[in-house]
């Protein structure tokens, strides 16, 4: 018996394929899609524009997954931590930042990652496995309903992920995703044959309605699949994670440097194809007494200037069983100055989600153990 197909892993196109294949209509794949990410169903039976007849024969040869929270955490900040088992009992999380009353959620794309970065706490559960279609598109909708179910309290504070752009400033409805970034766990670029129909997804006016200027990919430097990623979906948001401004020490913090050194990885953001003023977010993790000096702001700004850029400073999260250290306020401020005065678009992040383990860097797909009274 072929196994049933998770309806979640594909993008429209690829749905009405799927029925095709079934001797079905073309026009049904839409009337499913917009089932499915419209009206958030799971089950074929409550899809009533469509016969009995045919409800029942989809239910025999497909089916339509969900994830839901295991466990929800809210910090101080208004920043939520959702834990999500998957079906072969690993676990992934999802950050849902409410700034402004416009939300930005950032996804996972792997169950742990295998880039092996020194300074992550993520690498260092090496990788397990690529997360499905299904189960990138299936964060989104299950914070949506808890957004639906909890609406965030607005809080006012600059956010790092607006598109420069933007004019319309209204704050739109608590329960909205506007943002998404794919800064979880994992290496979205690694996993491109999954992630690339869950963006399609995402951006589908039938499917999820998010405008693609607000996905963010982020990556920390797989240049083929930089190149991919520009080709298959065009206008999307580019983030790299650059942190360190020599090939010397980015070999030793993170080793995919050792395949695509800083000249090739710029080149590849030089020609990612953005479209008019978007610009490449560059992250910068300081990490203490290693990368966070004025020499180190300096080569920064001297290997971005000829890509349109902003930098989006984020110091270092400290974690058990890591020799890197925290820069000081003064290391930091003086680094984020030196960029403000060359007029460089700089954000520092301040540490979101730090008292719930959901900052930068921290997620590790489990339950912190109970402390004990
Ligand atoms: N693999 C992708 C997506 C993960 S994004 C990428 O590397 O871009 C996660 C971001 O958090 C990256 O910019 C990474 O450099 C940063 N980061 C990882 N560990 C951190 C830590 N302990 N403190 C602060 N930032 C960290």
């Amino acid at each position: 018996m072929t196994p049933k197909t998770d309806l979640k892993n594909l993008t429209l196109p690829a749905l009405e394929q799927f029925l095709q294949g079934q001797g079905k209509e073309r026009f049904r794949a839409l009337q499913v899609f917009k089932w499915i990410y419209q009206q958030d169903t799971h089950s074929f039976d409550e899809m009533t524009n469509i016969s009995k007849a045919l409800r029942t024969e989809l239910a025999e040869t497909a089916f339509i997954s969900n994830l839901e929270p295991e466990a929800v955490e809210q910090g101080s900040d208004g920043t939520r931590k959702y834990l999500f088992p998957l079906d072969d009992g690993t676990s992934v999380e999802a950050v849902l930042i409410p700034i402004e009353g416009r939300n930005t959620l950032c996804i996972s794309s792997q169950v742990g990652c295998a880039m092996a970065c020194e300074f992550c706490l993520t690498g260092t559960f090496k990788l397990t496995r690529n997360l499905t279609t299904a189960e990138i598109v299936n964060q989104i909708m299950a914070v949506k309903r808890d957004l639906v179910a909890n609406p965030p309290s607005l809080l006012v504070e600059q956010s790092d992920f607006e598109d420069d752009d933007s004019d319309d400033v209204q704050p739109e409805s608590p329960a909205a995703i506007r943002n998404i970034v794919m800064m979880g766990m994992g290496e979205p670029l690694h996993n491109l044959d999954n992630v690339i129909p869950a963006i399609q997804i995402m951006i589908d006016g039938n499917g999820l309605q998010l405008s693609n200027r607000r996905v963010t990919v982020s990556t920390c430097g797989l240049v083929p699949e930089m190149g991919r990623l520009g080709r298959e979906i065009p206008n999307v948001n580019l983030a790299v994670s650059l942190n360190a401004t020599t090939d010397e020490l980015r070999n030793r913090i993170m080793p995919v440097n050792r395949r695509y050194p800083l000249k090739e990885l710029l080149k590849a953001c030089k020609e990612f194809p953005l479209p008019g003023r978007r610009k490449v977010t560059f992250e910068y993790v300081m990490l203490g007494g290693i990368n966070d000096t004025p020499d180190d702001a300096k080569r920064l700004l001297k290997l971005i200037s000829d890509i349109p850029n902003k930098v989006n400073l984020i110091p270092f999260n400290e974690h058990e069983g890591c020799e890197f250290k925290a820069p000081t306020r003064k290391a930091i401020d003086a680094f984020h100055k030196y960029l403000i005065d060359r007029h460089v678009t700089v954000i520092t992040r301040d540490s979101r989600g730090g008292d719930i383990s959901a900052a930068c860097g921290q997620l590790k797909g489990k339950l912190e153990k109970q402390k004990t009274a």
